[in-house]
């Protein structure tokens, strides 16, 4: 409920006076219409990820019945996928679609709203965000950058990566050069490789031409559809780096401001119905191209072995450490994090965990 007060105070903020483009700004003018622009870090129409927004989009336009348009616009369309943040920060676009973690030169505590390593599968980063006060330090941290952000996604669990050598040590890691962002790419760095953070777009011709030895994207669904499985031939899982990460909308502050109450309560849910949709096409595609891969036989799925996981999951501590030491935003995020997932960590092992164990006795 602080959301919807936060929101509806900044409704009342917004009948003191709209800026800009807008005409009448009277909120709760209902016989307004507005239009934004979506700028967005995935490929256009890119399967999951850039269909997922069209729908996001659509949502929000039916149901205000055309009174909120959303112009989707794909990476490199209206601006570069890198700089999605800084152009809703500017109100340039009033909407953007992304990750949290690319945005770690702005604040390095944004990853904590995509993905720790070993961190928080997608149930359980909904739990923190919507009832463990993930979300209310999310938004606390976007204000800053003049922005509101709404989860609007969960990939689920990701694959590990594609390499064309085999993992059997934490040395093998060491001199590689793959893309990975977020804090999976300072834990390579900590095993001696090179972190590369590539849009979607540029991955399969890095990995083709050589120009990065590796990389990791979402899962099969997603990576099928780069054709990955032609770049590489070792297909590793899990993604430790990425066990649940969260996509994310983020809204010019003022422009979600300028809303009249219903149409930000309808901004509120398209963001969250998509979040579940999102998660339940990946789950479903990912086993279907799954399958596909199997069938063609090309590419060797191999689990990392336990030691490797075990040392990626020492030296994530590590970075996580250094972090909340020189950050006191990142600790206090970082405090609210690691006690839900300690929290949530023991209910999941006697519920999902046990359950999922029984289906392989
Ligand atoms: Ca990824």
């Amino acid at each position: 409920m602080k959301r919807r007060e936060i929101l509806a105070g900044a409704s009342a903020l917004a009948l003191a006076g709209c800026a800009g483009e807008q005409q009448e700004c009277a909120a709760g003018d209902a016989g307004r219409s507005y239009t934004w622009k979506m700028v967005t870090t995935w490929p256009p129409n890119f399967p999951g990820l850039g269909t997922g927004v069209s729908r996001l989009a659509k949502f929000i336009e039916d149901a205000s019945n055309g009174r909120l348009r959303i112009k989707v616009y794909a990476a490199g369309e209206l601006v570069p996928a890198f700089e999605v943040f800084n152009t809703v920060s500017r109100g340039t676009a009033e909407i953007g679609h992304g990750a949290a973690y690319y945005w770690k030169g702005k604040s390095e505590a944004a990853q904590f709203f995509t993905a720790m390593p070993f961190g928080m599968n997608a149930l359980e980063m909904n739990g923190w965000l919507y009832y463990g006060g993930g979300l209310e330090l999310y938004r606390e941290l976007y204000a800053g950058f003049n922005l509101v952000p709404f989860p609007a996604g969960n990939t689920g669990v990701q694959m590990g990566g594609w390499f064309n050598k085999e993992i059997n040590s934490l040395a093998d890691l060491d001199g590689l050069k793959m893309r990975i962002p977020g804090w999976g790419g300072e834990v390579l760095k900590r095993a001696g490789g090179t972190p590369v953070n590539l849009p979607g777009a540029e991955i399969f011709t890095a990995l083709q031409t050589g120009s990065i030895d590796a990389t990791e994207w979402v899962g099969p669904y997603n990576d099928v559809a780069f054709g990955l499985h032609k770049a590489a031939r070792y297909y590793y899982y899990p993604g430790w780096h990425e066990p649940g990460p969260v996509l994310e909308c983020i809204v010019n502050q003022q422009a979600l401001e300028a809303l009249p109450n219903d149409l930000q309560t309808i901004v509120e849910l398209a963001c969250s119905a998509i979040n579940d949709q999102m998660t339940a096409e990946f789950t479903a595609r990912n086993a279907q191209s799954l399958e596909q891969l199997k069938a063609e036989g090309e590419v060797e799925l191999r689990p990392f072995p336990n030691d490797v996981m075990k040392q990626l999951r020492g030296l994530t501590d590590e970075v996580i450490a250094d972090l909340v030491a020189r950050d006191p935003v990142a600790a206090r995020i970082n405090e609210s994090f690691a006690s839900f997932r300690k929290t949530v960590g023991a209910w999941t092992k006697i519920s999902e965990q046990a359950m999922l164990d029984s289906r392989s006795l």
